[in-house]
This record gives C-alpha cells, structure tokens and sequence, in this order.
C-alpha cells in the first residue's frame, strides 16, 4: 500500500495539488446519521482528502473579489471533481471500490436553507490532519490559511495514514478573532460557531431557483432538484467573501511559536 500512496502522491504533484491525507474511516463514524463513510459506502476502510489553495490575488483584488472568486470556485470544482474520479478510478484498478465526495455539490438542503454535504468536507480534513476547522468554519491551513478548496474520497482500501506535507496543524490563533468581526451579517459567534443558514442567505444568490421556488406545492424533494439543477456551479453568485479575504493568513503563512507573532510582521494588515 505504501507504494500506491506514492502512486497517488505522483498524480496529485502532476495535477497541482499541494495539500492532502488519509486516515482510517472510523475517525467520521460518529458523525450524524446519513453524513458517515459507511453510509456512503459499504466496507469503507479509508477516507481521503486533497485541498487546492485559491490564489491569494483573488481575495486581494480591491473590487468585484467576489465575481473574481465565483469563476474561480466554478472552475476549481469542477477541476476538483475530475481529479477524485481519477484517483477513485486508480484505486479500483487495485481491486477496491472508491467514491468522491465533492467538492461542493450535490448536497442536502435541510430545513430553511442549510446545506450539509454528504459527509463534511472540513471533518474529513481535519480528520487527516491537513488542518483544522477555524472559527470561520473553514479548513484553517497552517501554509494557506482558509484559501484551501477541498475534495474528498471514501474507498474500501485500507490505506496508511498520511498527511502530506507533513506539518504541526494548530488551527487559528487563540487571539484572532478578525473573521468574526468583519462578517456582514454577524453569522460567526465568538466561539467560532457559523449560522450557516444567515451566511448562506447573504452570501449566495441563486436567482433562477428563487424564482422556481416561487411555484405553489413544491416539496422537499422538489427543491432539493430544483436547487441541483439550477443554483449549481455558475448558476450561483457568491456575494460574500469577508470570512476569507480579511484572513491575514492568506497572506502570510502561521509562524511557527518559535517566530515573531503575525501581528509584529504584517504591521498595517490588522
Ligand atoms: S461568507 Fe460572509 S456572511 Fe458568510 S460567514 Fe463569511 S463573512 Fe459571514
Ligand atoms: S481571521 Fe483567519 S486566523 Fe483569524 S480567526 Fe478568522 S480564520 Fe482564524
């Protein structure tokens, strides 16, 4: 198996991709009910997980960094994707069976308005140890900060556990609170927990869906086609970034303890 782990490796480094782990699939089987590995798959043994680093210029340009993001969203997960179908793909010439889970879409809308992926994309990556959640709610990256985009994988090979490169991942610095400060709409709590309905509501428009929402009877089901059809990709405008953009990691990857603090080196950026 350590072989196929450098086989993944090498067509991770063709493909651009910095950041990625394994680890076994048990770490997520507490989960709720319906977002587990084994309720993707049967026998799952491993669980798999890459991230893509957005260029930081996307989230420095001085206007429309939102427009910016959206085409750069669309196109890396779509680029995502195609590179979990390649490696789910290489994993089954080995005899095993493997499944993506997405970079984004599809996914679960719940009540109002909260959409749950099939199995948490951040829980699979700090479960791997390629970071942890940050109280943005995103993947925070010792290197990237929370510019990681992430794409997962669930496969029965039992697979070594990785983290690669290997590195000490902390999390957000206890003292930053900066994210929450700047969010618009005050969806981040000072424990880091995210109103993910309140962000979703500000920060995604989906025009052509709100409008076939407007249509008497439609259940549950019928919104969660709809919205697939319809909001997914370029057919949703991100109009926020703020939790991101005003992260000073972005720019400057986390000292080790044994450097300056941040705050000393980047000077005007807080
Ligand atoms: S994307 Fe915008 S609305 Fe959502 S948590 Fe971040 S800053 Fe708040
Ligand atoms: S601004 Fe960045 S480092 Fe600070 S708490 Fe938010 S995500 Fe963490």
């Amino acid at each position: 198996m350590k072989e196929f782990i450098e086989e993944i490796k090498r067509f991770f480094s063709e493909k651009h991709i910095p950041v990625f782990g394994v680890t076994n699939a048990r770490s997520l089987e507490n989960e709720p009910s319906g977002h587990r590995p084994s309720d993707m798959l049967d026998s799952v043994k491993s669980i798999l997980c890459l991230g893509m680093p957005v260029p930081k210029g996307i989230f420095k340009c001085r206007e429309r960094s939102e427009w910016m993001y959206w085409r750069a969203a669309c196109i890396y997960y779509r680029n995502i994707d195609m590179v979990l179908m390649r490696v789910c793909n290489i994993i089954e010439e080995k005899g095993e069976v493997a499944a993506p889970v997405y970079g984004c879409f599809p996914y679960d809308v719940k009540g109002k308005g909260d959409f749950w992926g099939y199995i948490g994309l951040v829980k699979i990556a700090e479960a791997v140890g390629i970071g942890k959640i940050g109280k943005n709610g995103l993947l925070f990256n010792s290197k990237y900060g929370p510019r990681l985009l992430l794409g997962g994988i669930v496969t029965t090979a039992s697979l070594p556990t990785i983290a690669w490169p290997e590195k000490d991942e902390r999390g957000c610095p206890e003292d930053c609170c900066i994210c929450q400060e700047k969010c618009p709409v005050k969806a981040i709590d000072k424990r880091g927990k995210v109103n993910r309905v309140a962000c979703i509501r500000h920060s995604m428009k989906s025009p052509i869906f709100s409008n076939l929402m407007k249509a008497d009877n439609l259940g549950s089901e019928d919104a969660q086609m709809i919205n697939h059809v319809t909001a997914v990709d370029d057919h949703s405008m991100y109009r926020c970034i703020q939790c991101v953009s005003a992260c000073p990691y972005i720019w400057i990857p986390l000292c080790p303890p044994s450097l300056p603090p941040l705050r000393a080196k980047v000077g005007g950026l807080l």
